[in-house]
């Protein structure tokens, strides 16, 4: 059945290793972010998180689905007052940025006899998730107090909201600030996790060495790529993701619409040049299961348009020869790897 996707588990497991390799020559634990298999505990199950101590998720029902790892689970996105429950009952850690939230955990942990740990962001200048100074000393004085929760560390995100890239500063002013509480509270803060796959570069370099001890990467992992510089990085896997669709209708049409042009089916009149006759594919696959960024591996293949249930694809300078039925296969981006993991329309085989 088309449409599938094909997962490459070896491919996958090689960058784990890679990565925790170069995470152990700076010092750095590699926790790993898998919240883009949208909660498919079949392969999960099959990564190797042997020499791993956590893995996370931005869904708490994913890492429900995910009981039997038995890894430390980090629910990454903050949580909300609805999920509370299984936030305490799913996950190990969380991150989170409001007293009010913290304090439900902490009521809820005591009902349900756990401990959850606690790692508070810290606003480094993207503008998602996370506080500035004063609240987080506000915060981390709070949790003193409260007996179920208990500060394991403060985090940072960049390069989501607002493509803040890391630097070796926004490294140090979160080191800094981490430091700064621990002297003003009299404690110790065990982790520093201030970076996803877009500081790659900065744990290759070694800036990250000795300013935190824990990097939560995603999309390095899956795709061997690094967010925000959209850069490959050589020594890992990138294909280890194939989507195959099938082609339905496959004819010879004009490359501009007829009649009068109004609106099509996401909103926008297009504008079409005219690029005289057309080989054109439609395929099983659309855009309720793939981002318009996807790559066909046949390099003389382009994607022209999508609606909900089909791509089109122009086939004119194709050298291989296309027919009704035949497969065309595509290599996905980070967004599309998550659209078509969550698409219940496309079938999930292992190799
Ligand atoms: C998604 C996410 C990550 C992982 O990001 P990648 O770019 O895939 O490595 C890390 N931290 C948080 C808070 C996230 O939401």
């Amino acid at each position: 059945m088309y449409p599938k996707v094909e997962v490459n588990i070896k491919g996958i497991n090689e960058n784990i290793s890679k990565i925790k390799d170069l995470c152990n020559k700076n010092n750095i634990n590699l926790n790993v972010v898998v919240k883009v298999l949208a909660g498919n505990i079949d392969i999960v199950k099959n990564l190797d998180f042997n020499n791993i101590d956590s893995i996370a998720d931005s869904r708490i029902s994913n890492l429900k689905k995910y009981k039997s790892i038995k890894k430390e689970k980090w629910l990454i996105r903050i949580p909300s007052f609805s999920e509370i429950e299984d936030v305490i009952k799913y996950s190990d850690v969380s991150l989170n940025s409001s007293l009010e939230t913290i304090e439900l955990l902490n009521k809820e942990a005591i009902k349900q006899k756990k401990k959850h740990k606690i790692i508070l962001m810290y606003e480094l200048g993207d503008l998602r998730e996370g506080v500035d100074y004063s609240m987080l000393s506000m915060l981390v004085n709070e949790i003193k107090r409260l007996s179920n929760v208990e500060l394991y560390g403060i985090g940072a995100n960049l390069t989501c909201y607002g493509g803040a890239a890391p630097t070796k500063e926004n490294t140090q002013e979160l080191y800094e600030v981490t430091k700064a509480l621990e002297v003003e509270n009299d404690i110790s803060i065990p982790v520093i996790s201030g970076a996803n796959s877009s500081s790659f570069k900065l744990l290759e370099n070694g800036t990250l060495k000795d300013k935190m001890n824990y990097v939560r990467f995603g999309e390095s992992v899956f795709l061997g790529t690094i967010p925000g510089y959209d850069e490959e990085v050589d020594f890992l896997n990138h294909d280890n993701f194939i989507i195959k669709a099938q082609i339905s209708e496959l004819e010879t049409k004009d490359s501009v619409p007829r009649g009068e042009i109004l609106k099509n089916s996401f909103g926008v009149v297009p504008e079409l040049e005219d690029a005289g006759l057309r080989t054109r594919a439609i395929i099983n696959i659309g855009k309720q299961d793939v981002g318009l960024n996807i790559k066909p591996v046949d390099k003389d293949l382009v994607v022209l348009e999508g609606s909900s249930d089909y791509l089109i694809v122009d086939l004119t300078h194709a050298k291989k020869e296309y027919k009704l039925g035949d497969i065309i296969e595509f290599t996905p981006d980070y967004e599309t790897l998550l659209k078509v993991m969550t698409s219940e329309y496309v079938r999930k085989e292992i190799k």
